[in-house]
């Protein structure tokens, strides 16, 4: 058996980092840190509010753009809710771009962030983990936060398991988010706790994956409970997903010349204040009238479905799409398409793309070109 070392573990972690920490944009790397570089929190905030269901990769241009365009949390305070929801489509989830601008605004009022994460979960948006993140990575708080990573990585290294159900899987998560907190408290005053956050976050990424982990290369491979065992892939032992219900519903995209007509969708609920196509309600069955809630009395043709899959449901959208006449009056706002390609949310803009796209003799391409 694999005796219990935070010490041992907490070196490894740390010599590891030091040598392997991925270079990120919103990162002050160990050497950094080292020479007293402090990580801003607004930046380390807006990373994290951008890579909660998203990768990585995806991530980084939308970081990079905000941070361009509204370097302090007081400009993103001041910015308008159209230029931050349009700035913020593509990256899904848009309740969290309301609440970021909210939260930004709260913050910039009181002067700066909490510095806790006690504090920080009381703000908009903020549930337990990125607020341990936030503590963490910023401040530096021996408050441990437990990613899809760090839980893999951990659930190995100490061998904590599930017999897959839901209940096994809640207690195996309360378990791991415990062990992981002992590292963070065994922590000597040398240690940085933002260094092994980010530590066994990147490790869970890039060595102890979720197929083939490379145990080899792996730090903690001698003390690693999951490979004394012979099989770490095994761990952990996550409940079998449930399938996501359908939903269904019609997107009709008016054309008008090269403009579409967008409507911003109400402030609360799913895409919350985004513009979109007018639409009809979203239902668990097909609707018997798809045209029901067209905005305008015009030829509606066809053009196809698109799908996208939304945390809690996936939806099937019947796309239609007609010529408006120039004069047509109607609630909603004449967009260039190419404009409203960037601004609207993933879904949206797939309607509009096939919609535009079906057109003869107007390609997608030419439109957003
Ligand atoms: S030894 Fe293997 S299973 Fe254990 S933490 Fe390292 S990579 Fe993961």
């Amino acid at each position: 058996m694999i005796a219990n070392r935070p010490k041992a573990l907490l070196t490894a972690l740390d010599s590891w980092y030091r040598r392997h920490a991925r270079n990120l944009p919103w990162r002050v790397g160990p050497g950094a840190r080292d020479k007293g570089k402090k990580p801003d929190p607004y930046l380390v905030w807006l990373s994290e509010v951008m890579l909660q269901q998203t990768t990585i990769p995806h991530a980084a241009p939308y970081f990079l753009a905000f941070k361009a365009r509204w370097p302090k949390v007081k400009d993103l305070a001041a910015a308008s809710w159209e230029d931050v929801s349009a700035a913020w489509a593509g990256l899904g989830y848009y309740s969290r771009a309301r609440n970021l601008h909210v939260c930004a605004k709260l913050v910039s009022e009181r002067g700066g962030f909490p510095q806790d994460a006690e504090g920080l979960r009381e703000l908009p948006g903020v549930g337990p983990y990125t607020a341990a993140a936030i503590a963490a990575i910023a401040f530096d708080e021996k408050v441990a936060p437990v990613d899809g990573n760090i839980e893999r990585v951990m659930s190995r290294v100490r061998a904590v398991g599930s017999d897959g159900t839901e209940a096994g899987w809640r207690r195996a998560k309360i378990e791991i988010g415990a062990r992981t907190q002992e590292l963070f408290d065994a922590l000597p005053e040398t240690q940085r706790a933002g260094d092994l956050a980010q530590a066994l976050m990147d490790l869970g990424a890039t060595v102890c994956t979720p197929k083939k982990p490379n145990c080899l290369i792996c730090p903690l491979a001698k003390m690693c409970a999951a490979r004394a065992e012979g099989d770490p892939e095994r761990y952990p032992v996550k409940a079998a997903k449930k399938e996501r219900p359908v939903r269904y519903g019609s997107a009709f995209v008016a054309v008008r010349g090269s403009e579409v007509l967008l409507v911003r969708r109400p402030a609360s609920g799913l895409l919350g204040g985004m513009m979109m196509p007018p639409g009809s309600e979203w239902r668990e069955t097909k609707p018997k009238d798809a045209l029901k809630g067209a905005p305008l009395k015009l030829t509606w043709a066809h053009v196809g479905e698109v799908r996208h899959a939304f945390t809690h449901f996936a939806l099937k959208l019947d796309v239609y799409r007609a010529e408006a006449p120039a004069q047509a009056k109607v609630a909603g706002e004449w967009m260039p398409a190419k404009d409203a390609l960037a601004a609207l949310p993933t879904v949206g803009r797939k309607a509009v793309l096939l919609a535009v796209g079906g057109h003869a003799g107007v390609t997608a391409r030419r439109l957003v070109s």
